[in-house]
């Protein structure tokens, strides 16, 4: 996960930096850090564990203390190493092309033989334990005599998902795999360009959306006369495009764009999983209907807020059933998934969810989650709080996304067959683990059918685009 952000203009960049980042924090809560220029063109990091903003008012970066035209900011969720103020971004160094630093999301997935082929020639000393400090170090250590065809001769070498910024003296750069499995889109207004993760930072920073940064390209920014260049790594040479389905299903926000077009947003993308998702879930009635079984239909859909909502909103109008969103969230409690720590989570899950018990009592429900990866968040839900709690006759739970039975290695937090429910248990199990009365996932022909051709969707269906 993470999200990054990156800003270069004539104007001072720092509120709307700000604002773009305060747009992603969604994206993790670890750690949030900002480098910039200041007036002076001297690099400046500021790193903080926690959140976007308790990272701005330590350093009172709002203040105007710093009159910056150049800013790569980062919010981190960690999937390679420790939760630790060492591995917050931006990762930075001096080399001989000055002071550099680095905001990356995704996974380098060739780290282990980087880092031995570094070894070979002299001790590599790590100062964190991210995957991204090896760009870094193959900047440092290449042979080439510029940043620029040094940055190249480092990509070149780099395997699996990175979407990254890195910020010198002199220029912004952005850099995307071969593949697209991160998003990285470019926005612009008259005095500037921002980089982020997802277009709901390049609407908050004040920017117009222009296009994705393409499947190996680098685009490089220079302060002087803010001129963009671009090269395309590999020409019109690269693999199939493996976007990450996940985002789509959960990472991203609604209000983001899906591609680079402003026609689809994330918002309809998850209605229609939830509209394919409704169409499944009758065709499993009617069936027991036609077999004479005397099956009342659900009185109510509810969506597990707040990634659920629009896959809800598309069952319910599918299915006709009256959507009642009467399980509220705690905004002051944090995402679940987002806990790196198990005990943290099931504590999280604890704090984060009220249901309306007088709209519930006695009634028979549907409810809608976006996905099912540990189980921890649907199992509380659905025993604890609506069966005993609330005096739910039935539960019927409705996932709109594909079981997860397969890890990540592409930078998002399931790293292992042992935590994903649907790896270890057959969904009948699943169904009794939740306290369920029925249990339906979306299809996963039906998910790619909606998603296309460019996307990853190994942890769903074992297909892994980049072999580690
Ligand atoms: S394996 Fe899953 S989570 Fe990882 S990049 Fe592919 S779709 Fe995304």
């Amino acid at each position: 996960m993470c999200g990054i952000i990156g800003m270069i203009s004539r104007d001072d960049v720092i509120k709307p930096l700000a604002l773009g980042m305060l747009a992603q924090q969604h994206r993790g809560k670890e750690s949030a850090g900002v480098a910039l220029l200041n007036s002076g063109r001297e690099m400046v990091i500021f790193r903080k564990m926690g959140f976007v903003n308790e990272l701005f008012q330590e350093y009172d970066l709002m203040g105007g203390k710093y009159d910056t035209h150049a800013a790569i900011g980062h919010i981190r969720y960690g999937t390679t190493g420790n939760s630790t103020i060492k591995n917050a971004h931006p990762i930075y160094g001096k080399c001989k092309f000055g002071r550099i630093a680095i905001v990356h999301n995704g996974n380098i997935t060739n780290l282990a033989s980087l880092q031995a082929r570094c070894n070979e020639s002299h001790t590599l000393i790590n100062q964190t334990e991210t995957d991204t400090e090896i760009i870094l170090h193959l900047i440092a250590r290449s042979q080439e005599t510029t940043l620029d065809k040094a940055l190249i001769d480092a990509v070149r070498q780099l395997e699996g998902a990175f979407s990254f910024l890195l910020l010198s003296k002199h220029a912004l750069y952005a850099v995307r795999d071969q593949r697209e499995f991160r998003g990285l889109v470019i926005g612009c207004t008259e005095s500037s360009y921002v980089f982020a993760s997802e277009t709901v930072a390049i609407d908050a920073a004040g920017a117009t959306f222009v296009r994705e940064v393409a499947a190996g390209e680098i685009i490089k920014i220079g302060l002087v006369n803010l001129e963009a260049e671009t090269i395309m790594l590999w020409g019109m040479d690269t693999p199939p495009l493996a976007r990450c389905a996940f985002e789509l299903v959960y990472l991203q926000s609604p209000a983001s764009t899906r591609t680079n077009t402003r026609s689809e947003d994330i918002y309809s993308v998850r209605q229609r999983f939830g509209m394919k998702l409704a169409e499944c879930f009758l065709d499993k009635y009617y069936n027991r209907i036609r077999q004479d079984l005397f099956v009342p239909l659900p009185d109510m859909v509810i969506p597990v807020p707040d990634s659920g909502n629009q896959a809800a909103l598309g069952f319910a109008n599918m299915s006709k059933i009256p959507f009642e969103p009467c399980l509220i969230r705690d905004h002051y409690s944090s995402r679940t998934f987002l806990s790196p720590k198990q005990k943290h989570r099931e504590y999280g899950v604890r704090t984060k969810f009220h249901p309306s018990p007088h709209l519930l009592a006695g009634k028979r429900i549907i409810i809608v989650d976006d996905s099912l990866v540990r189980g921890t968040t649907l199992r509380w839900v659905v025993s604890e709080l609506l069966k005993k709690q609330c005096f739910v006759k039935e539960v019927h739970v409705c996932i709109a996304a594909p079981p997860i039975r397969h890890p990540c290695f592409y930078g998002v937090d399931m790293k292992s067959y042992d935590e994903l429910i649907a790896a270890q248990k057959k969904e009948a199990e699943i169904c009794d683990f939740i306290g369920a009365d029925s249990l339906t996932y979306l299809p996963v022909e039906s998910f790619k059918k909606i998603l296309g051709d460019s996307y990853c969707m190994a942890c769903f269906n074992g297909d892994y685009p980049v072999q580690v």
